[in-house]
């Protein structure tokens, strides 16, 4: 029997929108990936980004977004941790649980995986994982040859439908009043409006 695939999609989900359910999507069916964790990143110590919205309000929004789907789940393990959070810690953990590195992705957008040099201990990831990458709205393709080869080496590249759409932008429209409807799924716009997330930022 084939082991099962793993593919992880990390983010601050301030909220999470359609771009991100669509770039993992997309990764999960080009791979052949048999389930996708989400995993919200915690609330960041010592308070340095003051205005992002508490981690337990991401999370939740992440379940919204991604319940009933049969193939996808969120993780609390970097909400979870006390100290500051590290891809690569998150990705030895899902080891440590009995994932073999070959049998998991790390999910991003082109844009995230352009500072992966900047990552704390970036150098080890390539051995823990399969990159994927999906391009983004405003972020050249030719990126990727500015990576250093071991990690080329280990990123698949992926092309989907374009989505020009982030979470910075989602909450400038909360705030003004704009509307969010059908860039972020119903119940996340539902729970945005009752909690009145984002009307300070
Ligand atoms: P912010 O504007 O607050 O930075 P964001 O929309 O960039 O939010 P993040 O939580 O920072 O969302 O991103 C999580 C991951 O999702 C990153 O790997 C990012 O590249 C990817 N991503 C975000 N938006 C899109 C999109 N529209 N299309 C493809 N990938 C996306
Ligand atoms: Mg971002």
């Amino acid at each position: 029997m084939n082991s099962m695939k793993t593919g992880i999609m990390g983010g601050t989900f301030d909220p999470i929108h359609y771009g991100h359910l669509l770039a993992a999507e997309e990764a999960r069916r080009n791979l052949g990936i048999d389930r996708l964790i989400f995993v919200p990143t915690g609330d960041p110590p010592h308070k340095k980004d003051h205005h992002i919205t508490p981690a337990e309000d991401r999370y939740a929004m992440t379940l919204l977004a991604t319940a009933g789907v049969l193939e996808y789940s969120v993780s609390r393990i970097e909400i979870d941790r006390r100290d500051d959070t590290h891809t690569v810690d998150t990705l030895r953990e899902f080891i440590a649980s009995g994932i073999k590195p070959e049998d998991l992705y790390f999910i991003t957008g082109l844009d995230a995986m352009l500072s992966i040099t900047s990552w704390f201990e970036y150098e080890k990831i390539p051995e823990l994982c399969t990159l994927v990458t999906a391009r983004r709205p405003g972020y050249p393709v030719s990126g990727i040859e500015t990576l250093p080869k071991f990690v080329r080496d280990k990123l698949k590249y992926i092309e989907i439908p374009q989505f020009a759409i982030s979470s910075t932008e989602i909450r400038e429209r909360a705030r003004d009043g704009r509307g969010i409807r059908f860039l972020v799924p119903h119940l996340v716009e539902i729970y945005i409006e009752s909690n009145n997330l984002y009307k300070n930022s």
